[in-house]
């Protein structure tokens, strides 16, 4: 992407920007701290070449709303062809997340869990469709939090709606520019699992979706009965068919540790088989949910998987590998992982009878 060996660069600004956020995203740094090169970006874009070019030159982009003393270095660098320092660092950082599971990574054609700025991630949608497309991905599924997800921001049935509109929108967009040819984004929820194994969004607009995610992020200390009964109740809503981060366990991160759920995960594992719903393999190194034990228990009782990465930016999209060395190395037969299927038989699975 632009970077040569010399040091020259042969990149646009926006580029650079753009390149750094998402290794730094990649990279599990703060979101917030990430913004300032996102928004700038977002600031220059609209700007032409010369514009840029001769601001840099007369030390005025900081005089730009959204651009600071570090985001103007970038910028500078790049519109007189020298890769930015801040790049340079990154670039030469950059290898792989996690050694293994590439062979499983090389066949996952999507991802079926992700969020916008609309819920609690950091970027706009079309931001993590662009970045979907830039990683090879035929699909990405936006999933974002559903109305009593307030904390998260989660999306109202009205802005649901509106949402879906937007989605198509930046579809036709893709499709008109070419830039989407083989691309598709996927309308989705990451719908809340209520006390009582209910769904938090209506029966309507969940019909309306494509994917959807069902997962607990409340009461995750309720015990091991209700906790049974309550998720298997959401596994057997028709409309379910994902089972989101299922015991909500965080092993590190700056949220800080948390245990995992307790559950009957036979019964709900024999659940998921029973109503062909995957059990997600959640990408985030501080979830890696399930714990080892379980997945190897869903693997033994013949569920099938999804290997998702619950990106809230959009470099961490490509948290993929690490769901994928999981997979392998629990010895998952890649058939059974619903995003190596192609887009047609996803979705079918997702809508039997549509
Ligand atoms: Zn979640
Ligand atoms: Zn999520």
């Amino acid at each position: 992407m632009g970077q040569t060996h010399d040091g020259s660069y042969d990149g646009s600004p926006v580029t650079a920007l753009r390149r750094i956020a998402f290794l730094m995203e990649r990279g599990r740094e703060e979101t917030r701290r990430i913004q300032a090169f996102r928004n700038a970006a977002a600031v220059i874009l609209p700007l032409s070449h010369d514009e840029v070019a001769a601001r840099a030159e007369a030390g005025t982009l900081t005089d730009l709303a959204g651009i600071g003393p570090s985001t103007a270095a970038v910028i500078t660098d790049a519109v007189r062809g020298v890769m930015p320092e801040r790049l340079v660092k990154l670039e030469a950082a950059f290898g792989p997340l996690v050694k293994g599971g590439d062979e499983v990574r090389a066949l996952l054609r999507g991802d079926l869990h992700s969020h916008s700025d609309w819920s609690d991630g950091g970027s706009p949608i079309e931001e993590m469709a662009f970045t979907a497309i830039e990683l090879g991905h035929e699909y990405q599924v936006l999933t974002d939090h559903s109305p009593r997800l307030t904390v998260a921001n989660g999306l109202s049935v009205e802005r649901l709606r509106r949402q879906l509109g937007v989605v198509d929108a930046i579809n036709e967009h893709l499709d008109d520019t070419g830039a989407g040819r083989d691309f598709t984004l996927l309308k989705g929820i990451e719908v809340d699992i209520l006390d009582d194994g209910s769904l938090d969004q209506t029966d309507e607009l969940l019909a309306q979706l494509d994917v959807r995610v069902a997962s607990v992020h409340s009461k995750l200390r309720m015990d091991r009965a209700p906790m049974t009964k309550r998720m298997i109740g959401a596994i057997e809503n028709p409309r379910t068919n994902v089972l989101g981060h299922c015991t909500g366990r965080m092993v590190m991160g700056n949220r800080g540790t948390r245990p995992p759920s307790e559950f009957d995960a036979k019964a709900v594992f024999a659940a998921c088989v029973a109503h062909d719903v995957a059990v997600e393999i959640n990408s985030r190194p501080e979830r890696r949910d399930p714990p080892t034990k379980l997945l190897e228990l869903a693997r033994d009782m013949g569920c099938l998987f999804s290997i998702d990465s619950d990106a809230h930016a959009p470099g961490q999209l490509d948290f993929l590998q690490y769901g994928a060395e999981r997979a392998h190395d629990a010895g998952i037969d890649p058939a059974r992982i619903v995003n190596t299927w192609p887009k047609e038989k996803l979705l079918e699975w997702a809508n039997p009878g549509r």
